[in-house]
């Protein structure tokens, strides 16, 4: 194992405007602040990784705008290599956020540079990597580029970890190239059209999807921790005790930590443990990146 992961996935740009009230069609409202946030799955995730000392690779595209400089810089300041990271014409994926004082949201996302990532660049670049150990997509790039990159995964002998995120239409060819899928209970429920809210149902849920070619699926369920199914069985995750605060970006830190832990070569039950103590810290911090945990609070975690 070298410790190496690479992320296929998205980066955007998230604007987030607070206003008192939500605007009526046609009229005009002043705001009262306006913030700009790194964003998007594949950029959060592959902070997460980075953030747990694994060597990350950013896989990607962002626009031939300022947001894109801006978002390579934040990459780069990570510790991410950010050489698959290709600039395409026109904007960045975007999301306009607007909050309002009742704390409602509207969010438009565009998705931009990252539908234009292309499949084949995806694969050359993998295969130029040597020796990655774990990659890692989501459903924010197009489904082409995730097929190249679980396919390329298989070819290179790296763990293919997908989280479904947000719920497409997932072909069997992207599934059956797939070790590790992990959606989160909401997503597992649409992916399957069965419950998942109590933990049985939950791995039954689980085993419907690997059924459908994944080697292993995982289901993570907030507090409730995650259940898992493989050919080995199936089993539970605890959820780490933490005061949540805010649990956006806690999906993003359990893939990321799950990454790094395999990329480490640890097992999948400590690997597991790796990805519930750092989604349990990213919810107790608010927004995406700023709550994203270091190894040592991870390892602290571990510990207590
Ligand atoms: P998503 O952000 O995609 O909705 P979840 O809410 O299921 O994902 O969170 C992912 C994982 O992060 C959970 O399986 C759990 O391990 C951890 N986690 C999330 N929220 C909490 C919480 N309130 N307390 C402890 N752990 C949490």
């Amino acid at each position: 194992m070298h410790n190496r992961v690479a992320v296929v996935g998205s980066l955007n740009i998230d604007l987030v405007i607070e206003l008192d009230r939500m605007p009526n069609p046609g009229e005009t409202v002043f705001g009262t602040r306006l913030e700009r946030h790194p964003g998007g799955k594949g950029l959060n995730q592959a902070v997460a990784a980075a953030r747990l000392e694994s060597e990350v690779h950013m896989i990607g595209a962002v626009g031939d705008d300022g947001s894109g400089d801006w978002l390579k810089d934040v990459v780069t300041r990570e510790g991410i290599r950010s050489d698959g990271i290709a600039t395409a014409r026109g904007t960045s994926g975007t999301a306009l956020i607007e909050v309002d004082a009742s704390g409602e949201n509207r969010i438009i996302v565009i998705p931009g540079a990252n539908d234009q990532v292309s499949p084949a660049d995806v694969a050359d670049h993998l295969k130029a990597l040597s020796a990655v150990d774990v990659i890692l997509t989501q459903g924010e790039v197009p489904i082409e580029v995730m097929i190249a990159a679980a396919e390329t995964g298989k070819k290179i002998g790296a763990q293919v970890v997908v989280n479904p995120a947000p719920v497409r239409d997932y072909p069997k060819e992207l599934l059956t190239n797939v070790d590790i899928l992990v959606p989160n209970e909401h997503e597992a429920q649409e992916l399957t059209g069965m419950p998942t809210s109590n933990m049985v149902d939950a791995v039954e849920a689980a085993q419907a999807l690997q059924e459908r070619g994944p080697g292993c699926v995982i289901i993570t369920r907030g507090e409730k921790g995650a259940v898992w199914s493989s050919a080995e069985g199936s089993g539970q995750a605890a959820a780490f005790k933490v005061s949540a605060v805010d649990t956006v970006a806690a999906g993003d830190a359990f893939c990321g930590g799950l990454a790094a832990g395999l990329a480490r070569g640890v097992s999948l039950a400590e690997a597991l443990r790796w990805a519930s103590a750092a989604g349990a810290i990213a919810a107790t911090g608010r927004g995406a990146v700023p709550s994203l945990p270091s190894l040592a609070q991870v390892t602290e975690l571990l510990e207590r």
